[in-house]
């Protein structure tokens, strides 16, 4: 029966996930396990987002408020007047603004090597993905996203980009947003591990959604919850895309009670910023600049896998870049994880 099966389905390998730490722990019988292969921030959540899950849970016999108006108000109280959307996950929301605004056949650009999911959203429209090489140093080719963007409903740049690590300047973005005719969708994120500010052109751009999530500085990756900064006129639209009640009541509150935690944030993005600069200083192979939480290394002459399945064996659990698109097959991103996880990595690759 599988012949009914979409053929997009059938070509695309669908989003490569790390290798499970549990799995990794029962195969070599290793008890703590190092877990840096996903950007998670590896404190708990904040006890605010614990309570406040707790106490919707009390709720949950009643469908979720369907356009997650206590989220988006805690949102406008938190950041100002801006015009936001919810989803599950930012996976969630790329995957709604996706059936939004793309109908098949038309085109997506995204700039790569970079996360994956946007091209497996706009294959599930229907859509062409027009990939733009990023250049050498992994910095955006802006007249080349400016040229494929004249084409594309949508243009997609991650900033901090992932797996690579660096941002994009906001005169680059600025730029863009001048020169292309569709959308730009600037994946924000790792940007609360930054010092790039992308709000100030929400102002002039009517163009422009920055896509943020509560999975990484705000340790709540389980509870699958995102949002984005939209301009105005997408709004009721993606609502209109939407499943409905997507959002669950519990991941909503929490996110409502992390988003107050400021202590709970700022203690990770102090322990990445010291931890960046440790492994630039500490690990023998070249450490890539980053402004995110975490750091992609050039383990050459070794290939990104051979290094990933001998760090897994001593318990640590790394991600390959390997399945990143563009990448060439010698590259490995790891997260910045508690200081007894981030001291075994550099300790283990350093005898490699
Ligand atoms: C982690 C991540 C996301 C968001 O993940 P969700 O858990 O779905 O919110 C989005 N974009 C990039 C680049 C990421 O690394």
């Amino acid at each position: 029966m599988e012949r009914l099966v979409r053929s997009c389905y059938k070509k695309q390998g669908g989003y490569v996930f790390a290798k499970k730490a549990d799995q990794i722990a029962r195969e070599y019988g290793i008890k703590r396990i190092a877990r840096l292969a996903s950007n998670e921030n590896p404190e708990p959540p904040s006890s605010l987002a614990i309570s406040a899950a707790e106490q919707a849970l009390k709720t949950a016999n009643r469908y979720p408020d369907q356009q997650v108006n206590s989220l988006t108000d805690a949102l406008k109280a938190h950041f100002g007047d801006y015009d936001f959307v919810i989803g599950v996950g930012m996976d969630g929301v790329i995957e709604t603004l996706f059936r939004t605004l793309v109908d098949p056949t038309e085109f997506v650009a995204i700039a790569t090597p970079t996360f994956s999911f946007y091209g497996l959203a706009a294959v599930a429209q229907g859509a062409k993905v027009i990939s733009v090489n990023r250049k050498k140093d992994f910095s955006v080719p802006s007249e080349k996203i400016i040229r494929e963007g004249k084409k594309a409903k949508i243009t997609v740049i991650c900033s901090p980009n992932n797996p690579t690590g660096n941002a994009t300047p906001v005169e680059i973005i600025r730029e863009i947003l001048d020169g292309i005719n569709g959308v730009l969708f600037l994946d924000n994120a790792y940007v609360e591990f930054s010092d790039y500010d992308y709000l100030p052109l929400l102002k002039k751009y009517d163009n422009l959604i920055l896509g943020r999530t509560f999975s990484k500085v705000h340790s709540l990756a389980g509870l699958r919850i995102g949002y984005a900064f939209v301009p105005e006129w997408i709004v009721p639209y993606y609502i209109r895309a939407s499943t409905p009640f997507t959002v669950n009541t519990v991941s909503a509150a929490a996110a409502i009670g992390a988003l107050k935690d400021s202590d709970h944030q700022q203690r990770y993005i102090s322990q990445v910023k010291r931890w960046r600069k440790r492994f630039a200083d500490e690990v023998k192979y070249p450490v890539f600049a980053s402004d995110a939480n975490f750091i992609m290394v050039d383990v050459s002459p070794h290939t990104s896998d051979d290094i990933v399945e001998t760090l897994a064996r001593k318990g640590i659990i790394v991600r390959s870049c390997q399945s990143f698109t563009g990448l060439p097959d010698h590259y490995i991103r790891v997260s910045i994880g508690e200081d007894w996880e981030n001291e075994q990595f550099v300790r283990a690759i350093n005898t490699l």
